[in-house]
Order: structure tokens, then C-alpha cells, then sequence
């Protein structure tokens, strides 16, 4: 598939949310709790409907990524996707356990959010495809990419990759304040070393720009060199 795909970002509060428009549109990650506000705004400035979003990929089951997911859905109509270890949080509101600090910053931002999130209600809906570790190729949504499982931040967490070379990555890569000075491990991690492996996959299937949910897209250049300075 050669379309082009526009690469539309929807800031939804501390995060960021893409819409990637292509022959179909599909969304990445669905915001924090009470953000359809955000969503609607961004939306409007696009010369898009709500309806023609087709599919949601949430790339992980933390608040800030799945807490709008059941109003972006009831508004769309689209379809949602996450992968099938993290579906229970948004079925069910089962909250992920929170990964380990990689710095002292994020220990001490960590007892500022923690007690925060563990008080986020999240409404819960129902996922209508679970990932697995297999990819999951978007062309039958109208864009030429695919899902793929990149564990690290969290088990369950997933990458968008655009066969142009666009990868929208969640929380596998965090760029700038207030998590951290300039691109690189996010702040919070379940596996530093597996969050390496999959920036290897990620790279290694063709990223040439990293979109990471927290902060400005940077060059997947930066994760390369990180890669060979950790070697
Ligand atoms: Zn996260
Ligand atoms: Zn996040």
C-alpha cells in the first residue's frame, strides 16, 4: 500500500494522542480520563468526522492512554485495540502495576502521580481486538503500517509503525519535560532491558522518527546512538 498518511497530533492534557490519516483513518492511544473535550477540539480543527475513525490502537493500559477510550469510542464508532495482557484495564478498570523509576526525578514525581492515578476512575469498555504478539497489519484499516508488540515500559505495550517510517510508540520513549531533559528511556520502565530490545525491533523494522506519547517526535537516530553508548 503506497498512500501517504498525515500525521495529525491531538494534545489531550499531560499526553498526546495521533491521528493518522491515510485512504482510512486510525487513532493511537485515547487520552486521560475526562479529555474528550481535548479530543473534540482537535478533532474539529481537521477536516475529519469523528466517524471516519476507524480503529483506536492504545498502545498501553495506563490512565493517560485509556481514560477517554469509552467516550472516543461511543463518539466514533471506531473499534478498539490493545494488547490482550492489558485488556482487563480497560474492560475491567484493573490498574497496571506501575513500573520501576529509571532516575531519581521519577521516584520523586512518582509519589506526586502515584496517589493521583491510583484515584482515576477510568469507565470501562469493551476491546474489540485483542493484540498479540504477532503484528497486526493496518492495511485493512486504510493505512499502510502495522501494530507491533514492544514490551519494556509495560508486558502489554505496542508500537504503530507507518511503512514510511513514522513510529508512534506510547511511553517506550518519553522526549522532555517535566519527565525528562531530551529524548530517550522513558521515566518509568517494567523492563529497562526489554524496553531496549524493542527500540532494536523497532529500528531494526525501519523507524525513522520516533512520535512518543510525552513530549516533541525526535530522530530514531537518538535511540540508535543510545543503543551503542549502553553497548
Ligand atoms: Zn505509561
Ligand atoms: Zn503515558
Amino acid at each position: 500500500m503506497k498512500a501517504r498518511t498525515s500525521i495529525h497530533p491531538v494534545p489531550v492534557g499531560i499526553d498526546r494522542c495521533y491521528i493518522l490519516e491515510s485512504v482510512g483513518v486510525v487513532m493511537v492511544d485515547a487520552g486521560a480520563p475526562g479529555k474528550i473535550g481535548a479530543f473534540k477540539e482537535g478533532l474539529a480543527s481537521l477536516a475529519l468526522q469523528a466517524r471516519d475513525i476507524c480503529l483506536v490502537v492504545i498502545t498501553h493500559g495506563h490512565f493517560d492512554h485509556i481514560g477517554s477510550a469509552r467516550a472516543i469510542k461511543e463518539m466514533t464508532g471506531a473499534r478498539l485495540a490493545i494488547h490482550e495482557c492489558e485488556r482487563a484495564a480497560i474492560e475491567n478498570a484493573r490498574k497496571l502495576e506501575v513500573p520501576s523509576a529509571q532516575s531519581a526525578w521519577a521516584k520523586a514525581m512518582m509519589r506526586i502521580v502515584g496517589p493521583m492515578a491510583r484515584h482515576l476512575e477510568v469507565p470501562r469498555t469493551t476491546v474489540d481486538v485483542a493484540l498479540s504478539d504477532e503484528d497486526l497489519d493496518l492495511a485493512s484499516y486504510g493505512v499502510p503500517g502495522r501494530v507491533m508488540h514492544t514490551p519494556g515500559h509495560t508486558n502489554g505495550s505496542v508500537s504503530v509503525l507507518l511503512e514510511s517510517g513514522e513510529a508512534f510508540v506510547g511511553d517506550l520513549a518519553m522526549n522532555g519535560f517535566p519527565m525528562r531533559r531530551g529524548p530517550g528511556m522513558p521515566v518509568f520502565a517494567a523492563d529497562a532491558a526489554q524496553v531496549h530490545a524493542s527500540w532494536r525491533k523497532i529500528l531494526d523494522a525501519g523507524a525513522t522518527t520516533i512520535y512518543p506519547a510525552h513530549g516533541e517526535p525526535f530522530p530514531a537516530q537518538v535511540l540508535r546512538q543510545a543503543l551503542a553508548a549502553a553497548a
